[in-house]
C-alpha cells in the first residue's frame, strides 16, 4: 500500500485517493519547435516512459483533497516516497542529486547552477 501526502493540501491518503499521472518532467516537443518535429520525436513524447529501478519522478493528482496536480519522488524498489513538490517546479537539490542513470542526465543542468554563487 502506498501511502501519500499532496504537498498542496496536506491530505494523506492512500494510492486510491490520488490519481497517478505517469512519469514527470516531459518536455513536449511540439512547443519549442512544432514545424521540425519528426514522428519519431513525437511518438517518443507520446509513448516513450523510463521505467527506472530506484529513484523515480512522477506526477500525481490529489482525487480526494484538492484536486492539483503535484510531483513525487518515489523508489520504485521500496515503494517509498522520497519527497513532494509543486507541478512548476524541480525536485529539490538533495533528491535530484540522489537521481541514477536517465534521472541524473535530466537534472545534471540544474544541479550545477544550483551550485553556482549567486550574484
Ligand atoms: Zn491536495
Amino acid at each position: 500500500m502506498l501511502v501519500i501526502k499532496c504537498p498542496v493540501c496536506g491530505v494523506e491518503g492512500e494510492e486510491g485517493d490520488f490519481h497517478a499521472g505517469g512519469q514527470a518532467h516531459i518536455a513536449r516537443p511540439a512547443s519549442s519547435n512544432p514545424e521540425n518535429i519528426s514522428d519519431i520525436e513525437q511518438s517518443d513524447y507520446l509513448f516513450m516512459r523510463h521505467n527506472p529501478k530506484g529513484l523515480h519522478f512522477e506526477r500525481w493528482r490529489c482525487d480526494r483533497g484538492c484536486g492539483k496536480w503535484f510531483h513525487a519522488a518515489r523508489d520504485t524498489v521500496t515503494l517509498e516516497f522520497k519527497g513532494y513538490y509543486a507541478i512548476n517546479e524541480l525536485p529539490p537539490v538533495e533528491l535530484m542529486e540522489q537521481a541514477k542513470g536517465y534521472w541524473a542526465e535530466h537534472f545534471a543542468s540544474a544541479i550545477k547552477s544550483s551550485k553556482r554563487p549567486k550574484s
